[in-house]
């Protein structure tokens, strides 16, 4: 007999709404700020980079919106993603505790990101966007809008941190062959990039410049919009068939989650899976306990301040309550490329505030001994990201061990690490150290 480790759903099981948390947090989520002003946002400021009917989702009240048809048949190229049991951690932890993951590393870009680029292309295709211009760091939201712009024939254009230009090229590769076009950011292209690249040839970028001169293109190049893959509340609100899907999986397999994590860059993955999970907390009096993970190295819900902020070096965004290390802050190289953003998601920020979930913060060394552990016992090799989620559930597993406690623990695994093997092949060989 085979003990049950895969609980699979039909593609009649695609959730058909997303599900937006603003409808049910006990205390309304702070506004974005104009920072002229430092009155809430006029939404023309937004309309200069969005199109209407995504601003629409970001300021939404409703519980619910409606996930269109054409969406829904692209997520049916990889949705509904499994959720596994992963047995053989569990033996080699000797762990009483039961884990859970579920995979988004299953879709075209090998990660959850998909979920908001093929909404986000959909929506802008249906206002009348020719071209969409936006950042990457590692690659993995650049290749994952390639993908969706592909899907509604727009055109795609992506400012990607230079040190990822230069030492990671596949993702580049990707985001070709999916008919972008990339320049390697700060690029001579915007006053931005040619100011700082003035300064210093040699500037490595950063998300942050990244973000500005995509910002810049967009508001300079007529039948441009502006994407973006994590932080924002309509990104958030896409996410949220992770966590739907989830539900109905952990009902399959008959048992409830007593702790549930997820890594935390700009706080989107974690967002996805957990938010339907705290609607059971807010309505349902249920006790998750509910974790975001980030790397010591950029710590920002564990040591950031909660404070009105940018979202870019630049200063062009409206200002943002969210967790912040500030605009400036130049995270250190760590090799989880996606969660190296000073800031979080406002939505995620809230839900600490209001105590529904905790934080957690570990270095990268203890990141790689566990996702190496993973990768050996479960097969899926994690990309370095989602692997902070994997060493909270290791060290929560060994501490149940030490008290005998049967925990269900639940995890995002956000994306697999097929293209991020030079990281591990540098761990291996015991190049890997710890940055914060
Ligand atoms: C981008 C990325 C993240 C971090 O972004 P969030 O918005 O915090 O989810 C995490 N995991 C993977 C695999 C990613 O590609």
């Amino acid at each position: 007999m085979v003990t049950p480790s895969r609980f699979d759903l039909t593609q009649a099981d695609i959730p058909s709404a997303w599900y937006n948390l603003n409808a049910d947090f006990p205390e309304p989520l702070p506004p974005p700020l104009h920072p002229g002003t430092m009155q809430p946002c006029p939404p023309e400021m937004l309309e200069a980079i969005f199109p209407s009917n995504l601003i629409a989702q970001e300021v939404c009240a409703d519980p619910y919106v409606e996930i269109p048809e054409p969406v829904r048949q692209i997520y049916a190229l990889w949705r509904p993603t499994p959720l596994l049991r992963a047995i053989r951690l569990e033996k080699a932890l000797n762990t009483p505790a039961h884990i859970y993951y579920k995979y988004e590393g299953a879709s075209p870009a090998g990660s959850h990101k998909v979920n908001t680029s093929v909404p986000q292309a959909y929506f802008n295709k249906l206002a009348g966007t020719k071209r969409l211009a936006s950042e990457t760091g590692a690659g993995q939201w650049g290749s994952s809008l390639a993908f969706a712009c592909s899907q509604f024939d727009l055109e795609c254009c992506v400012y990607m941190v230079r040190v990822s230009y230069d030492q990671k090229p596949y993702r580049r590769m990707l985001m070709h062959t999916w008919g972008a076009e990339v320049h390697a950011s700060p690029s001579p292209l915007t006053e931005y990039g040619r100011k700082l690249l003035e300064a210093d040839p040699d500037c490595p970028g950063s998300l942050g410049i990244a973000i500005s001169e995509a910002v810049e293109d967009t508001v300079k190049t007529p039948g441009t919009k502006y994407s973006l893959g994590s932080v924002l509340n309509h990104v958030c609100l896409h996410q949220t068939v992770i966590g739907e899907e989830t539900i109905k999986q952990m009902e399959i397999a008959g048992e409830e989650p007593d702790v549930i994590f997820g890594c935390c860059g700009g706080g989107s993955n974690f967002a996805g899976l957990v938010f339907p999970f705290l609607r059971g907390k807010i309505k349902d009096g249920k006790k998750y306990r509910v974790v975001g993970v980030e790397p010591s190295a950029c710590p920002s819900l564990t040591k950031g301040e909660l404070r009105y902020d940018f979202g870019d070096t630049a200063q062009t965004t409206p200002l943002m309550m969210m967790h912040t290390l500030g605009h400036d802050f130049m995270p250190p190289s760590i090799h989880a490329g996606g969660l190296r953003y000073h800031g979080m998601s406002p939505m995620v920020s809230h839900a600490l505030k209001l105590g529904l979930i905790d934080a957690e913060a570990y270095p990268q060394t203890q990141v790689f001994d566990a996702a190496v552990l993973f990768a050996r016992k479960e097969g899926i090799v994690p990309a370095p990201e989602s692997s902070h989620a994997i060493a909270a559930v290791v060290n929560e597993a060994i501490r149940c061990r030490e008290a005998g406690e049967e925990k269900v623990l639940l995890f995002n695994l956000s994306g697999h690490g097929l293209l991020d093997l030079a990281s591990y092949e540098k761990y291996l060989q015991g190049g890997i150290t710890d940055l914060g």
